[in-house]
Parts: C-alpha cells; structure tokens; sequence
C-alpha cells in the first residue's frame, strides 16, 4: 500500500489539519479541505506517484524520530540559563501581567499581541503570521500575513476553530522575510520538522509564539455553540473570548455576529464549559497529544488560571519564555504590567491539562494497544489505570466526543437535543466523581480516627 499523509495519517484519524504537509509538498498534490466533521485534512487532488515522504516528515502526529524533546534540547539545550521540566519543556523565565493596550481585546492579558507587536516595532522581524476573523460564513478564521502594528491587533483574541497554514507557509516560501508566528503546539511542532527539510523556512521563521492549548475543536463546536446561543442565522463572524466588568475572566463569552447584523452572546457557564472540558467535537488527533505548553516555540503563552488572578474579569496571562531574543524584548518591555512568577504556578495554572495529556494519555493509549489500534510513539508510555473513576471518566469522555462527532455531522440536530443524548453520559460522570468524593472523605475521615487512636495510645 502507498506510504502517504493520506494513507498513513488521514485514514487512521489522526490529523490535526495543520496543513504543512500541503504547503512542502514539492509535487503540489495535496490541498486542504473540510472534511465531514468539520476538520481540516489533506486531500490528494491529483494522484501521487513520487512518494517522497515529506508529507509524512513534517506531520506532527506520525514521525517517530523526533518529538517535543528532541527538537527543543535542539532548539534550546545550549541556551545559556536555561531551565528543564517534564510538563513545560525548556524555559529562560516566566511571568505573570498584561499589556495595557491590548489586554481588553485580547484573549487573556494580550501579552501574545503585544510581544508580536514589540517584536515588529524593535525591528527583529518584519512580518507577522497570526489568525484573524475573516468575516466568511464557511470559514470563520484564518492565518494572515500582516507588516504593520493595526494588522497585527486585528489578530487579538482567541480563535477555538480550526485555521490551516497551507496558504501563509507557501507565501513565506515566496516572499523574503523574517517571520513571527503563532500557533498551537502541534502547529508549531510541524513548523520545527518542516524547518529540518526547508532552508528557505528555517531562515525565515525567525520567532514562533506559542499558545498552551487544551485541544483543538472542530467547526461543528462553533455551530453547536451558535445553536445554543438561540442563533438561527448565518454566523458570519465569532468573538470566542469576550469579557465583561460583571463577570470573572473564567466566565468569558462568545459574541456571534449575524447575516442580519444581529449580535447573540453566550457565555462559558450557560453550555460552553460542559461542552469543552468533556471534549465534545474535539479531534481525534488531539487524544494523542503530550504537549501542553507549545515545547517547541520561543515563548508560550497562556491564561493565568489561578485563584489570585482568574477573578479579574480583565484577563491576565502567564509567558514562558525560551528564547533569549524574545526575553530581552520582554524585559525592555514598555507598556506591559509584567512580574516573574514561579514555573511551579504556571504548572500549577494548567493542572488539568496536563492530567488530560499525561494521565489520561497513558490510559487510553494502553487502551488503544489493547485494541490493537495503530498509534504513534509518545513521549508517555502507555500505562493501565488502577483507579476505576479514572479509567470510568475516560471512557464517558472518549464517548462523548466520538458520539457528538458523529452525530452533529449526520442529522442535521440542535444544541438541545445534542444535551439529551449526552445527559446519560454527563449523569455518570457526575456519579463518579461524587463517590470519588465520598471515598476520599472517607479515607480522611479513617486517617484523622487512625491519627487520633495512635495519638491517644503514645500519649
Ligand atoms: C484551541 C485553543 C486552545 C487553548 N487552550 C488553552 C488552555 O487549555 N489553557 C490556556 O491557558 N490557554 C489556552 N489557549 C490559549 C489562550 O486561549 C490564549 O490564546 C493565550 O492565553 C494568549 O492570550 P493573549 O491575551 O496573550 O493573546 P492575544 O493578545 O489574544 O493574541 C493571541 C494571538 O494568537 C493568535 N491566535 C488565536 N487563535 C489562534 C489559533 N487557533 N492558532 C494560531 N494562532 C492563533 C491570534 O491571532 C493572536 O495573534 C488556547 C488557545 C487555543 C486557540
């Protein structure tokens, strides 16, 4: 059978949809489409005949060789002061604050916008590659390619909807420059392999930022979102990370703008959070995943999820920088209200993340090698699970995301009914982790009576 992206990626469900592979093909077969569920994939538009490989070289889900660590001691291994830690790869410093110009349009603090725009003003790149709405009904965000400071703040802001990079990769390949970028941890993992097979991107992608990321949704989320917002028009545009003075950052909303020029908001806790922390719509891919802070970027950064920050409905964001060119553009930084924080608090900020994409990880792919199912090498080692409400919570949430794939893409259904069907699911859930409860309230109540009669007896 031919070794191809398609064979090898594409049909095991195991693409992100980010798109390099179309852009370094150097045959100029694949192209990126919209696939059933709403994700983005390559399709082969004329036959392949050469089998080179590439495709298969710069995926993020399939080269063996090389992950996060390799390509970060690489990349960041001799940088003089660097630090290593299992969750957050290489890192020079971190810090907690926000921009004052951007913070409100931003996603968390703006510290991504600004440092993109610190890094054009102080003439270390001469264009930026970052995602902005596009005001297209079938396609609501994309990447763009800006020179300029207003370019750049029109990217503020989260986009939790599939973007590929197919187009800008092939207009930095033809246009000189040096380029920032930003991306997902994966995107910017296929960035790092692409620039190990291309010069012309290795010299040109000068700075990469980083986004910590959870998972990647499909554009079916964005519609089940609009669905239970009450929309009944065309969506033509989506603000994800909206943020009013009344409520806390961790309650942010989504903004949809109508075909009728209507605006519709929902916010987290009325439907998104269920939705996303029970991986609803997330990708196939993402279950495979063991990178939550971006390794291979520059600086990464992240909302600041933590009691003493998260209440501001303002937002702030946490920064975890690798680079030495982009910390010395951070520590000359005007305009921001930066402090250090320890890395122990950024871990901290991303806890259940990481229990996702390292816990959890290890379980399922030990349930994927059971199975017999073809999975790539990851850097977590397939683990069973001894906990029976952990291996319970897999198990529903795995469902839950396979059943809303499949079910919003075959029946055309709505939010409310989309709830009925998950209801059992989200019932067990609730379910387990009370017992959970009940059993480690249990257990102290045993160690305090335990404590008491050892203490009694010595005494
Ligand atoms: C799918 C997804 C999942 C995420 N999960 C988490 C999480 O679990 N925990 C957490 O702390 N943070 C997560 N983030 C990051 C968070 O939402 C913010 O993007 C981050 O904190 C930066 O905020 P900021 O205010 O500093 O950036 P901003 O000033 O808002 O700038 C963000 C920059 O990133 C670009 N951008 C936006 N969306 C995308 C995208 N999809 N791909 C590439 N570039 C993009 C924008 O164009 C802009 O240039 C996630 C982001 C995404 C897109």
């Amino acid at each position: 059978m031919k070794s191809s992206v398609i064979t090898k990626v594409v049909e095991n469900d195991l693409c992100i949809g980010c798109g390099l592979c179309v852009a370094l093909c150097p045959h100029g077969v694949l192209s990126m489409r919209w696939n059933h569920y709403g994700e983005y994939n390559p399709v082969e538009v004329t036959p392949c005949t050469m089998e080179c490989g590439l495709c298969l070289g710069v995926c993020p889900f399939t080269n063996p060789e090389e992950n996060e660590d390799t390509i970060g001691r690489e990349l960041y291994g001799g940088v003089s002061g660097i630090h290593h830690r299992s969750e957050t790869g290489y890192y020079l410093a971190s810090y907690v604050g926000y921009s004052e110009n951007y913070r409100l349009t931003s996603a968390s603090g703006g510290m991504a916008t600004w440092i993109l725009e610190a890094l054009l003003s102080e003439n270390v790149i001469d264009r930026v590659v970052c995602v902005i709405p596009t005001g297209d009904s079938k396609r609501l965000f994309d990447f763009q390619i800006f020179d300029t400071q207003d370019g750049v703040c029109t990217g503020a802001g989260s986009a939790y909807y599939p973007v590929e990079m197919s187009r800008v990769i092939r207009q930095i390949l033809e246009v000189p420059g040096r380029y920032a970028i930003t991306g997902l941890p994966c995107f910017l993992k296929a960035i790092r392999l692409a620039q190990k097979q291309n010069k012309k991107l290795r010299e040109r992608v000068v700075i990469t930022v980083g986004l910590t990321c959870g998972q990647l949704k499909s554009r079916h989320f964005t519609d089940y979102i609009a669905s239970l917002a009450g929309v009944k028009e065309e969506v033509m545009a989506v603000c994800c990370r909206g943020k009013s003075s009344d409520h806390p950052a961790s309650n942010f909303h989504y903004t949809f703008i109508t075909a009728d020029c209507r605006e519709q908001r929902i916010f987290w806790e009325e439907g998104i959070a269920e939705a996303w922390t029970n991986r609803w719509f997330t990708l196939n891919a993402c279950n495979y995943c063991d990178d939550v802070f971006a390794e291979c970027a520059d600086v990464t950064c992240m909302d600041a999820w933590l009691p003493d920050y998260s209440r501001d409905s303002r937002g702030t964001s946490l920064v975890l920088v690798r680079s030495p060119k982009v910390q010395s553009v951070i520590e000359r930084g005007e305009g921001v209200c930066l402090d250090h924080i320890s890395v122990d608090q950024v871990v901290k900020s991303q806890g259940g993340v990481l229990t996702v994409k390292w816990e959890h990880l290890a379980y399922r792919l030990n349930l994927y090698c059971k199975k017999g199912k073809k999975i790539p090498k990851k850097r977590v080692e397939p683990k069973s699970e001894g906990n029976p409400i952990l291996r319970r919570e897999v198990f529903l949430k795995e469902k839950m995301r396979t059943e809303s794939r499949e079910v919003w893409s075959n029946n055309a259904i709505d939010a409310e009914r989309l709830q009925e069907i998950m209801r059992p699911y989200l019932w067990q859930l609730t379910a387990g982790r009370q017992i959970s409860k009940i059993i480690t309230f249990s257990i102290r109540i045993l160690q305090y009576i335990q404590g008491k009669i050892r203490g009694e007896y010595h005494g």
